[in-house]
């Protein structure tokens, strides 16, 4: 489409270095300009429909256009739009959704601590475990494992516990200190013949071998999400989680669970912790915790690291970390009025009840030829495409038939997300099952527009 001289779109290409965007390709292409929003749909700046197939990143759990959200940011910017958190200072709505937190939590954790975003999340957890180890008089304990094609954020040591090529490459990544171990991707990565079972347990005794290969005494924690994300959407076998936990127990191993995708309801439970059965000793949240009307994330830990932190900080003085927009009053006074209307509509309840539908729904697609898997649990999954369903081979180049289905995608009204040549599906948790139905129609156009 023509980009019309001193257009909004014009002056995007002037002037805006886009996040995960090839800047040559968008000089030529321009921007897609997104006006409004409203309920599972946004609407381009031409007036055109779409159904937000991955509620924004996988984060507008309550919809667009709440009300709610709009009332509950106008209140607090009325009476206190911002107060820092440094220095003993506080605030009432991040003391309440701090008490939330910990009340809905999967296990009992003792603090919270408030970021801006997923990556300061993840980035603040290795710093405040370094801490914690230090405190402990273990300063070699510092190591962290993370998983190939895991996401965790792209701050410098975010970036490195990530295990994407596009995040690390020509940015001299990762950073020592992080080590990476095998993706629990059955269909791509077990042996011919090799069960579920079979390939968790050969992932895991693979943990095993790298701590020991690393020293256990070296290493602070293992971080994942219990249903990779951005990788890929990647479901892990059912004992895999187990087995992973019990090899870090036996190590002394602490556990991060990165929850920034899964945790409100995504994998049919208020947590993915619970559909897994994991234990965590820190976990991250994000995204929906405040449906992203404002940037929020949170870690909680357990106890014994708090304690350990509490102790250091009177030894050195201070926690020395934190942002000046940590716990911000307006973003976590939205946070508490999204989980209030997640508890009073039921939408983890919703979502998981209509979860069979749109999971059952995707794998009818798993007969087309260009489908070599259909994956998914809850209201996340993906479409993995392959050019020959035996082999399960690619295409060259990587990605290329994904972009051409997601711009299909768009071309009939359904905004999804290509991750290589993976089609990511992640709708806001208040779809309907007549949505749901019409999502699966416009995917299903748009694959048979890509044949
Ligand atoms: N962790 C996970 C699992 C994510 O999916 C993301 C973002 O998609 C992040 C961390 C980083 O969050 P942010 O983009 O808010 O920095």
């Amino acid at each position: 489409m023509a980009v019309r001289p001193n257009s909004p779109a014009a002056k995007d290409i002037a002037y805006v270095l886009h996040p995960y965007t090839n800047a040559r390709r968008h000089e030529e292409t321009g921007p897609m300009i997104i006006g409004r929003g409203e309920g599972v749909h946004v609407y381009d700046d031409q007036g055109k429909e779409y159904i937000e197939g991955l509620a924004g990143l996988w984060s507008v759990a309550v919809g667009f256009g709440e009300q709610r959200l709009v009332d509950a940011a106008a209140k607090q910017m009325q009476q206190l739009p911002y107060y820092h958190s440094f220095a003993h200072k506080s605030h009432e709505p991040s003391i309440l959704l701090a008490e939330k937190l910990l009340e809905i939590a999967p296990r009992d954790f003792s603090k919270v601590f408030f970021t801006n975003s997923g990556s300061e999340a993840n980035d603040t957890v290795i710093k405040l475990l370094w801490f914690y180890n230090n405190a402990k008089g273990r300063p070699e304990k510092k190591k962290f494992i993370s998983r190939i094609k895991a996401y965790h954020g792209i701050t410098l040591a975010s970036a490195s516990l990530t295990g994407l090529p596009a995040n690390q490459k020509g940015f001299d990544l990762p950073l020592d200190r992080f080590v990476h171990t095998a993706c629990p991707h059955h269909y791509r990565f077990a042996w011919e013949g090799e069960s579920e079972e079979e390939f968790a347990s050969r992932l895991a005794g693979q943990l095993e071998d790298l701590i020991l290969r690393e020293g256990p005494e070296t290493i602070a924690a293992f971080i994942g999400e219990p249903v990779m994300g951005a990788g890929g959407v990647i479901v892990p076998p059912r004992t895999y989680w187990e087995k992973v936990q019990k090899v870090l127990r036996k190590y002394d191993i602490l556990l991060v669970a990165d929850e920034v995708i899964n945790g409100f309801g995504r994998t049919g439970n208020l947590w993915a912790c619970q559909t897994y059965d994991i234990k965590p000793d820190v976990l991250v949240t994000s995204k929906q915790l405040t449906s992203s009307y404002m940037p929020l994330a949170a870690i909680m830990i357990t106890d014994e690291i708090y304690q350990g932190v509490a102790d250091y900080t009177k030894e050195l003085g201070t926690f020395g970390h934190g942002y000046t927009t940590s716990a911000h009053p307006v973003a976590t006074a939205v946070g508490l009025e999204n989980i209030k209307i997640i508890e009073e509509r039921k939408l983890i309840e919703h979502a998981a009840a209509v979860a069979p539908r749109f999971q059952e729904g995707l794998r009818r697609f798993a007969d087309h030829p260009l489908v070599g898997e259909v994956r998914g649990v809850g209201l996340i999954a993906a479409v993995e495409l392959v050019s020959d369903k035996k082999s399960k081979a690619g295409f060259e180049p990587v990605g290329s038939v994904g972009l051409h289905l997601f711009e299909r995608c768009q071309e009939h009204g359904l905004i999804l997300r290509n991750l290589g040549d993976a089609i990511a599906f992640c709708p806001p948790l208040i779809i309907s099952e007549q949505e749901i139905d019409q999502l699966l129609e416009r995917f299903g156009q748009a694959l048979d527009d890509t044949l």
